[in-house]
């Protein structure tokens, strides 16, 4: 029988990452083309902390879930979680590994794969399994300009997926669920790196981009400080959050970490408000599942256009003001 098996990974605040269950909604559909497959979890936490996940892990299709704890895995880190990930992945064998392209994963994913020596494909938007049983992974590659389906020689073929881009199961899908705990030698295992402290991004609001509703983000034609502080009134006007362009971050005007696209985030919230971007092909796959989008651009033949519900052509730095008053109304 095929293996699937998923990262279950633990956020910060300890829980499981909303990647986890958009993996394990397309673990069973790739199981049923492997003649239902075998779709497992593999979670790494400090110590009782799986006894919370059972209930969702139940409801979320899994047939064994593989829990190493240990308090040493109280923070991740790149030596400790890799040496169990890969214990288990040599002893369960598992077809095909799939792990969130989060911060972590695309942290561990490597690192797991070049010990197994095995390909990984990283950033999938697609993931299918071919005529031959094996796993299709699709990504974009030459910019965004052509989508790759990446087949892998050797086993587990091992894809990260970013957060957003599968759906979770619209409902529970009920298993009577294995769980099986595994436990590793790890106190001499030395860490390189300490985990030492937590402290929050100073514009801790774009951390929040991957779960907003709203996101108002800015392009090269926010222009400056001034013009990202005009985003920053409406997100707030809009309970919403800022993003922004590769360009906009590459000019200071927000963090790496509000990017949208391709290098970037894939988000999908109710509403994106584009401004002063132009809708480039590496921008546009990170928005273009989101429900409405709203451009505003100067340029009325901005690629954007092609791709939003609603356009204003104009300056952004007068139609903002105008916009703000009429939503503070
Ligand atoms: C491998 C690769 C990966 C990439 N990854 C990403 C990614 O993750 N995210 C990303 O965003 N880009 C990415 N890029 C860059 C991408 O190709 C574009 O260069 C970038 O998205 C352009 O950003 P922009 O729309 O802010 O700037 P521009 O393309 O310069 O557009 C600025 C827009 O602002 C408008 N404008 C100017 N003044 C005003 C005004 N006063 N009012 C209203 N509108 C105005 C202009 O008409 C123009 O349309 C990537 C590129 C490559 C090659």
């Amino acid at each position: 029988m095929s293996k699937i098996m998923i990262y279950a990974e633990v956020t910060r605040d300890n829980y499981l990452h909303t990647v986890v269950f958009e993996l394990a909604y397309k673990a069973q559909k790739l199981a049923e083309k492997l003649d239902s497959a075998d779709v497992s979890a593999l979670l790494i936490c400090k110590c009782g902390l799986g006894e919370n996940f059972k209930e969702a892990f139940m409801n979320s299709g899994f047939d064994n879930v593989y829990i190493v704890e240990n308090d040493r895995y109280t923070h991740y880190s790149t030596e400790l979680y890799s040496k169990a990930a890969i214990e288990i992945i040599k002893e369960v064998q598992p077809d095909i590994v799939l792990i969130g392209a989060t911060t972590q994963g695309r942290d561990l994913a490597p690192r797991i794969s070049s010990s197994l020596h095995t390909g990984l494909t990283a950033d999938c938007t697609g993931l299918d399994i071919n005529e031959n049983g094996k796993l299709a992974a699709t990504r974009p590659t030459f910019g965004g300009k052509l989508m790759a389906t990446i087949l892998c020689k050797t086993l587990p073929q091992m894809a990260t997926v970013r957060p957003k881009v599968f759906k979770p199961s619209p409902e529970n899908i009920v298993k009577n669920t294995n769980f099986i705990y595994k436990d590793f030698e790890i106190a001499d295992i030395k860490r390189k790196v300490e985990f030492i402290d937590f402290s929050a991004n100073l514009r801790n609001e774009i951390n929040e981009l991957d779960s907003a509703e709203i996101i108002v983000a800015g392009g090269r034609g926010m222009k400056n400080e001034e013009g990202f502080e005009l985003l920053k009134q409406l997100a707030d006007v809009l309970d919403g959050t800022i993003g922004a362009s590769r360009d906009a971050v590459e000019m200071g005007l927000a963090p790496q970490s509000a990017q949208i696209g391709q290098t970037g985030k894939t988000v999908t919230p109710k509403l994106y408000i584009a401004c002063g971007i132009s809708g480039a092909i590496q921008h546009l796959v990170g928005m273009q599942e989101a429900n409405r989008i709203v451009a505003i651009n100067a340029d009325k033949d901005a690629p954007i256009f092609e791709v939003c519900d609603c356009g204003i052509v104009g300056d952004a730095f007068e139609i903002i003001p105008k916009l703000i008053e009429e939503l503070k109304k």
